[in-house]
């Protein structure tokens, strides 16, 4: 199995090593690669777009073409995982930070998401959450945005309070949280399901 980790900007490294990791757990032969130049996406078996900036993610891959790639690896229902600012890029419709900034969106997940939604980065915290399929996880939130709305084949995997913080749409998994950071469980659902 081949997993790409969306590498132009973010902690890129992070999501690697959580890959490997649970890959190792789950027994699965695979290899795991940084994605930052076209050509690589159509070899993959599954894509993680990490947090990070969103809006400079957005920008580097829809300016190097890997957003057409990542577009066309979805239209073949391959599965793809964003944690964070990844979640956003992927999201279908975004908040008044993203119009202002003309932040370009994947649109693959139909999700409306608002940025930065807990506050600063001294706001950033952990915490404990059930997850569904995944059980209980140390959730990390870092300047982490929400899930305001899902559309009707969005199912909903977590919440913190009444917020929505983890969803799935078919092959597409969203995270408003850091899984990297914490443990492998998050990635070992993604690469199983
Ligand atoms: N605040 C960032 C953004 O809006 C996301 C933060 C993160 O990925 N940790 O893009």
């Amino acid at each position: 199995m081949k997993v790409g980790v969306i590498g132009v900007q973010g902690d890129v490294e992070e999501h690697i090593l959580a890959t490997k990791n649970a890959l190792r757990n789950l027994q699965i032969e695979g290899e795991v690669v940084a994605i930052r130049k076209t050509g690589i996406v159509p070899d993959c078996d599954a894509l993680i777009i990490p947090g990070g900036e969103s809006t400079t993610i957005s920008k580097l891959i829809f300016a190097n073409s890997i957003a057409e790639e990542i577009l066309e690896f979805a239209r073949g229902n391959g599965k793809i995982m964003g944690t964070c600012a990844g979640l956003i890029v992927l999201a279908k419709q975004g908040d008044e930070q993203v119009a202002k900034t003309k932040t370009k969106l994947l649109g693959l997940l139909d999700v409306k998401v608002k940025r930065n939604a807990f506050g600063r980065q001294r706001e950033s915290f952990q915490t404990k959450l059930d997850m569904k399929y995944v059980g209980e996880i140390d959730a990390i939130f870092i300047r982490a945005p929400i899930i305001e709305s899902v559309g009707k084949n969005v199912e909903v995997l977590a919440k913190f309070e009444d917020k929505i913080v983890a969803v799935k749409q078919n092959n597409i998994l969203g995270l408003a949280f850091h899984p990297e950071l914490s443990s492998t469980k998050v990635h070992e659902f993604f690469l199983k399901f």
